[in-house]
């Protein structure tokens, strides 16, 4: 069961929202303004909310960095609600904390898509599954990688890397979007040191074959393929 919090003050909205994730098992709290919010957050835990950026009073925007600077880590993912489709401004949207955002008007389908997303990407970080593909096991609670069995040395950035390929196969990613997700917004890192580690990391998984679902997608970047087979 989880638990979403809908910051908005408008009710037709709140309405569609509640309409689109009720009958999909959610469990909803409604807020129309900042005030409200806080006091509805000190005494539930949510697993996600749902800010409006224009709200009465404190803006959405605002209370978002609120949020996320009292909570640090510990603080539930953030969609925003914006009506501006505004590159700068989903860009300050994302700035402020939010984790991802939707631009009004939204559809149900893409609501709940969206949500079911933003959820599974924060609950990889949180409980930190253990991952295996034919043979290719990463354990992050031990912090062990193993193939066909035998333990693996992998550097941390390795293991980072491995661990967000693992935990996203079959989708392309850039090699800036690596840097991002791997190394974190913040690191003055080159982009060609993502070929670097992928290049280590190939070499360390040659010996069972898994080197075969690290693949380079010409103009793009690099997909982690699972379903590969390389028979050795
Ligand atoms: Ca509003």
């Amino acid at each position: 069961m989880k638990r979403i919090l809908i910051v908005e003050d408008e009710p037709e909205i709140r309405e569609m929202i509640r309409f689109t994730l009720e009958p999909r098992g959610y469990v909803l709290s409604e807020a129309d303004n900042a005030q409200d919010a806080r006091r509805l957050l000190g005494k539930h835990a949510y697993d996600l909310i749902l800010m409006d950026w224009m709200l009465p009073g404190r803006s959405g925007l605002e209370f978002t960095k609120e949020i996320k600077q009292k909570n640090q880590k510990s603080s539930p993912p953030i969609i925003m609600l914006t009506a501006r489709a505004d590159e700068s401004d989903k860009v300050e949207g994302l700035d402020s904390g939010a984790d991802d955002y939707i631009t009004k008007p939204f559809s149900p389908r893409e609501l709940a898509a969206r949500i079911k997303a933003v959820i599974r990407r924060n609950s990889h970080i949180e409980q930190a599954l253990s991952l295996e593909f034919n043979g290719l096991y990463i354990d992050p609670v031990q912090h062990l990688v193993t193939l066909q069995g035998d333990p693996a040395n992998l550097s941390p950035a390795e293991y980072n890397l491995l661990y967000f390929f693992m935990s996203h196969p079959d989708r392309a990613y850039t090699r800036s979007q690596i840097l991002d997700k791997v190394w974190g917004d913040n690191a003055y890192v080159e982009e060609r040191t993502v070929d670097v580690h992928i290049r280590r990391l190939r070499k360390i998984l040659t010996p069972s074959g898994h080197d075969a679902y690290i693949q380079t997608v010409r103009g793009v970047g690099y997909r982690f393929t699972p379903t590969k087979q390389k028979h050795v």
